[in-house]
Parts: C-alpha cells; sequence; structure tokens
C-alpha cells in the first residue's frame, strides 16, 4: 500500500486548509477536510480504519482543486495522496464499465474520433443543441442523466483533423506546438480556432502534433494508474520527438497543463524510473498554458493596445489548474484587459465544483451543491461573459449558471482576443 503517513505525520493539524476546502464547505464535517483526510488515510495504512464502502464514498468526494496545498504551511499535497488512495480503491473494488470505456477512448485516438463522429450525427435523439451555450440538454432522464442536463455538444469536425499538422508563417519569429486536451478537440473546439488564428497573427509558426493523445487525468484522478502510466510514457516519449524543434508545446487548458507538468512529476517521482524523472523534466520545461506563454513571450499585450475596445464586459473566474497551481491570474487579465473591460467577482479562486468524471457522474448532487455556490457569485457580476481558461470548467460553470437563471454566456479567453484580433 502507499505509505500516506509520510505526509499525514507532517500535518501539524493547524487547520488552515479547511475554510477554503471543495467538499467541506458543502459536507462541513472533519472526514470530508483535507486534515480528516490524511488522518484517515494514515488510519487506513496501519489497517485501523477499513478501505470499506463509506471511506471509498469519502475519498471520491475530494475535488482534487488544490486550495489546502496551497494554503498549507507544509504545503502537504493532500491531492496526490487522494489520487493513491484511488488506486487502492479501484484494485479493491474495479473501476465502473462506463468509465473503463472512457479511458480506453482517451488512449486511443481512432476510437474516440468514430465515437465523436457518431455522436455528432446522433446527438439531436437525445438532446436539444443549444448553440448559444455551446451545449446540449438531454431530452430524457437516463442513469446518472437527469433530464435537462447540459452537456458540452459534439462537433463535426475535431480540432486535429481539421487543421493540417504544419501551418507555416511567412517570418517565423517563433515554432510551437498545440496539445489541445480531449474536450477542445471534441467539443469546444473554438478554442483551437482561436488559438490559431492568434498565433497566425503573431507571425508564429504553428505544430499540431497530430498523435498526441489524451494527458491522462480522467485516469488519474479515478485511481486508473494503469492507463495513466501508459499514457505517461506515450505522451513523454511522443513529446521528445519533436521537442527540439518547438520553442514551446503550448496547452489551452488548465488541467492539462497542471497534469503534464505537475501531476506527471509527482506520479514519476512515486512510481517509475528515476529516468523517467529526466525525461520529463527537459520536456516540462517548455510546457505552457496558452495566456501564461502569450503573456511572457510574444508582443501580444502590445499588439492588441491598437485593436478597438470590444463592448462586452467579462468577468474571470481563476481555474483551480492554473489559479492554485501555477498562480496563473494576471497573464489572461493583462491580455484581456486590453480590448475588454473586467468587472471582477468577489471570489474569483472558489473552486467551480467540477471534481472529475465521478463527481460529475455518480456524485453530482456534490457538483451541484459546489457549483450553486459559484453560479451565485458569478450572477452578481454585471457582466455579459464569464471566461476561464479551462474547458472543465466551462462545462460546470455554463450547466450551473444555467440553473441558477444567469445568462451569461462562458467564452474562453484565446476566443475573446481572437474577436478583438480579427474585427477591423
Ligand atoms: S483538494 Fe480541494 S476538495 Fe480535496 S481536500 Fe483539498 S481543498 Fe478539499
Ligand atoms: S493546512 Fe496542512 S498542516 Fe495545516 S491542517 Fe491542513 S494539511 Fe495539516
Amino acid at each position: 500500500m502507499f505509505k500516506f503517513s509520510d505526509t499525514s505525520d507532517m500535518c501539524i493539524k493547524c487547520g488552515k486548509c479547511i475554510p477554503g476546502c471543495t467538499i467541506h464547505r458543502i459536507n462541513p464535517d472533519e472526514t470530508t477536510s483535507p486534515r480528516g483526510f490524511l488522518d484517515l488515510l494514515k488510519g487506513v495504512e496501519e489497517g485501523e480504519i477499513e478501505l470499506d464502502k463509506n471511506a471509498k464514498d469519502i475519498f471520491e468526494s475530494c475535488f482534487l482543486c488544490n486550495q489546502c496545498v496551497e494554503v498549507c504551511p507544509n504545503s502537504l499535497p493532500t491531492d496526490f495522496m487522494i489520487e493513491n488512495v484511488r488506486k487502492e480503491i479501484a484494485d479493491k473494488y474495479g473501476i465502473a464499465f462506463f468509465k473503463r470505456v472512457f479511458f480506453f477512448l482517451l488512449k486511443n485516438r481512432w476510437a474516440y474520433d468514430i465515437v465523436s463522429k457518431l455522436g455528432y450525427m446522433f446527438q439531436t435523439c437525445g438532446f436539444k443543441i443549444e448553440a448559444d451555450k455551446n451545449a446540449m440538454r438531454s431530452r430524457f432522464n437516463i442513469p446518472m442523466l437527469k433530464k435537462g442536463r447540459l452537456l458540452p455538444s459534439m462537433k463535426q469536425k475535431s480540432f486535429l483533423k481539421k487543421y493540417p499538422e504544419k501551418i507555416p508563417a511567412q517570418n517565423p519569429k517563433k515554432r510551437v506546438a498545440i496539445f489541445i486536451g480531449c474536450m477542445a478537440n471534441y467539443n469546444y473546439t473554438e478554442v483551437g480556432d482561436a488559438l490559431v488564428s492568434i498565433l497566425k497573427f503573431l507571425d508564429i509558426d504553428i505544430f499540431i502534433p497530430k498523435k498526441q493523445l489524451c494527458c491522462g487525468a480522467p485516469a488519474y484522478f479515478t485511481g486508473d494508474f494503469k492507463t495513466t502510466e501508459e499514457l505517461i510514457r506515450y505522451n513523454i516519449e511522443y513529446f521528445e520527438s519533436f521537442i527540439d524543434q518547438v520553442d514551446a508545446i503550448i496547452v489551452p487548458e488548465a488541467t492539462c497543463t497542471a497534469m503534464l507538468k505537475k501531476d506527471y512529476e509527482e506520479y514519476i517521482h512515486a512510481h517509475m524510473d528515476k529516468n523517467w524523472a529526466e525525461r520529463h523534466r527537459k520536456i516540462k520545461s517548455k510546457i505552457f498554458g496558452t495566456t501564461e506563454w502569450l503573456y511572457k513571450h510574444t508582443d501580444l499585450k502590445a499588439k492588441l493596445e491598437n485593436k478597438k475596445r470590444q463592448p462586452e464586459v467579462i468577468t474571470y473566474h481563476n481555474s483551480c489548474h492554473f489559479g492554485r497551481v501555477f498562480n496563473i491570474k494576471k497573464e489572461p487579465r493583462s491580455l484581456l484587459t486590453q480590448v475588454y473591460q473586467i468587472n471582477e467577482m468577489s471570489d474569483p479562486d472558489m473552486c467551480c465544483g467540477f471534481g472529475g468524471i465521478t463527481i460529475q457522474t455518480e456524485k453530482f448532487d456534490l457538483a451541484v451543491k459546489a457549483g450553486q455556490k459559484k453560479a451565485e457569485i458569478i450572477k452578481a457580476v454585471d457582466a455579459d461573459i464569464v471566461s476561464a481558461e479551462c474547458s472543465a470548467c466551462r462545462m460546470q460553470i455554463t450547466e450551473q449558471l444555467d440553473k441558477a437563471g444567469d445568462n451569461k454566456i462562458f467564452k474562453h479567453p484565446l476566443e475573446l482576443i481572437a474577436k478583438a484580433i480579427n474585427e477591423e
């Protein structure tokens, strides 16, 4: 069993992690708090607590939002502990069939492409398309999917199928590879369109590595370490094949970026051969979130100064995986404020409550409770659009705003920037 006590023993019980914990704020109990999780994990390791259905339920209720890690004076990696106990849970109880099918798709692009195509062709049978929300609404009650639920709709052509592998610039100043992420590849393809148009505007050579697969985050957060490790090995090897030919690999998704950089590092350190750590270190130094890279390594901000100001007012949500893990907050705002007014919400750091595949399916009531608090905060702002650099936040916020009766629409910051650039 994983040695949880190494971390649990370093907890000084200060409780700093408790007030902002996403699960604790909707279920205020010590057992569902970071400090409580660490105590329980030590008990599980030492055999004092059985990893029974109740313990499974408790450990699956963590949103992996990273708030506890950010505020802990000892920087204790509670999220990493939860990921590891989920592996023990998966070993003991197995992984639900629908999740195994989904993880198979993540590893096999050909299969995901077919399912996406079929999904696009038949989505209107079970769902009503709501184009303004970039979503589809279920028409019926099916298990884990109540009538009226909003999900991201499928697109006719994925991002990876839509563009050639190389899009050369005329006088390129830099060359970047795009790692698009599954949701922006199949559902929110406007994000990739916007990124391509911004890079063209900046005269940057674009490389779209066609054999890229999922970063592995959904499998990792569910305890499927076999799939996770296969994807870690695959992605590192694949990135190595072009890393010396690009200045950066840029990723328009917070969760994928955190997975490729932070989670790979933690996983490799604990579970893989040391030589993988060295290989990962080399590619990690070139992986960036898109707004971070555009802000730090291009003149986009200066160029936006000459663009017409846009009429829409924005409010910006800090996704946990960019805001907390990498402290990326000012970069998207600095770019956006060149052309938009931003009205800040009262708590931009509060987790939206997406939580991952288990919370979005088997524990959706938790996603609604956490999401409604965020939705009220967003609803209170005088703005037209809510923005964040994360498709998981997009899916969750779109649905929770709909439930809260707020008609703000969600746009990725790249979509907003591209709109300003392309408008004459
Ligand atoms: S990751 Fe988030 S939800 Fe999980 S224990 Fe930490 S603060 Fe709470
Ligand atoms: S902030 Fe860190 S040290 Fe303090 S109670 Fe939470 S996990 Fe323990």
